[in-house]
């Protein structure tokens, strides 16, 4: 991308209510616009990150077998109100639309009964399963604690999962399958060293579930832990009772601030038994389906990375998810002569700035936008065939042959 052809601008200062370094560097740096409190535009840059995550979501995701759909955002209240979810004094979060002609329609805020309710059609015996479908859909939630910019929306991008079985033997399978895939997941984001597979309250079918809690400062939840161990637990399940399950006594743990990044959960007939989910088995009795949940907040995921992943000048994004890998700007007219032939053909992977600006505030631009790569040609280092690049992470900066860049 050129940057003379963008209406990106970094901007001085990030919305007032923003108060997390990463959320005002985002704002600052044109990845993402404030509309209102947990509702974000997402910009050509912040776009491409977005994208970059969907993608090491969606490989993990197909590569153990599930399969993606695109569910509706508007709900008809019918299956809500079979579970119990439509009613506004369970469910505060509700979006609902008012129709003009009568009645209401909600936005969805997760989608266990729409997936339950369709897949009511296509499943009907034992042969038929097991299977598990996700999408990668925007949510809308009336969060009332919506102040933690984009890891916190009101409307936020989520990527859930569900898999629906005919034995536990089935779902217990799926799920350690989904528990390993989130690791790979939180490792290929560059996250997965800080990020614990945490143990969280279950329901009526499974003592636990699993939260995916990731080590932030600005994160809304704290998590108790023992390195040594390897036990993970979140506040609500800090019980004896758990505790002595798990073997571990509370002074050995450390509270640290956490975000949660992913969930998994065990459903059961939950949704299947007053949704009419059922099949039949071999023995030829009908019975519900058993199903499972899986959620990875995808718009969480980038404003956590970006908390992490910053220092005093900018964000400090991990290669795999950067908007672009270099950020190239030419000095003098041979530099910007030779920039604009080094840029031909790899449109994809560089940012140019080519704008008409001293070199200073187009470093101080590509700090800010946290792209892993400056590669600067002047005159100067033209002189030897060479090209200066400075690595984000570490600022290290060397002279590069100019064949040897990329
Ligand atoms: P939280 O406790 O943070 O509200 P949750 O238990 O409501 O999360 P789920 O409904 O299971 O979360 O959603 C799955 C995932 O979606 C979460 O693990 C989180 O990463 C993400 N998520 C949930 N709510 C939001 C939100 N308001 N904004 C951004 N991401 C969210
Ligand atoms: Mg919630």
């Amino acid at each position: 991308m050129r940057l003379s052809q963008s209406f990106i601008k970094t901007l001085r200062s990030a919305p007032k209510d923003e108060t997390a370094r990463g959320a005002q560097y985002l704002s600052r740096a044109g990845y993402i616009y404030k509309e209102l409190a947990g509702v974000y535009d997402y910009l050509p840059l912040g776009l491409r990150v977005l994208d970059n995550i969907k993608t090491i979501v969606r490989e993990e995701l197909n590569n153990i077998g599930a399969e993606e759909c695109l569910m509706s955002t508007l709900q008809n209240p019918e299956p809500w109100i079979k579970t119990d979810r439509w009613d506004i004094e369970k469910m505060d979060i509700w979006f609902r639309t008012q129709l003009a002609a009568g009645g209401e329609l909600g936005l969805g805020p997760t989608h266990e009964e729409p997936f339950t309710e369709m897949l009511r059609n296509y499943v009907s015996s034992y042969k038929d399963l097991p299977f598990a479908v996700y999408q990668i859909q925007t949510k809308f939630r009336n969060e009332l604690r919506a102040k933690s910019g984009i890891m916190r929306g009101r409307e936020f991008l989520m990527k859930d999962m569900y898999s629906f079985c005919a034995t536990t033997e089935d779902h217990d399978k799926f799920y350690h399958e989904a528990e390993k895939a989130y690791m790979r997941i939180y490792d290929r984001l560059g996250i997965g060293n800080d990020t614990y597979e945490t143990f969280a309250s279950g329901g009526v079918f499974s003592k636990y579930s699993h939260e995916f809690q990731t080590i932030c400062e600005v994160g809304e939840d704290n998590i108790y832990y023992n390195k040594d161990k390897s036990v993970v637990l979140n506040e609500e399940v800090l019980i004896d009772e758990v505790m002595n399950d798990l073997g571990v006594k509370r002074d050995e743990l450390e509270m640290t601030k956490a975000a949660e990044v992913g969930n998994i959960f065990t459903l059961g007939t939950k949704f299947s038994a007053p949704l009419g989910l059922e099949f039949t088995d071999q023995a030829g009795e009908r019975k519900p389906v058993l199903m499972g949940c899986y959620g990875i907040g995808i718009s969480r995921v980038m404003g956590v990375i970006a908390e992490k992943m910053c220092d005093d000048k900018g964000l400090v994004w991990p290669e795999n998810i950067a908007p672009y890998k270099y950020y190239l700007i030419g000095i003098g007219d041979e530099g910007m002569k030779k920039a604009e032939e080094l840029y031909h053909g790899r449109e994809e992977e560089i940012l140019f700035d080519d704008r008409d600006l001293r070199p200073g505030e187009k470093f101080t631009d590509a700090e800010l936008m946290g792209i892993p790569y400056r590669v600067v040609v002047s005159d100067k280092t033209l002189a030897d065939g060479k090209a200066e690049v400075t690595d984000r992470k570490t600022g290290e900066t060397k002279l590069v042959a100019l064949t040897e860049i990329f």
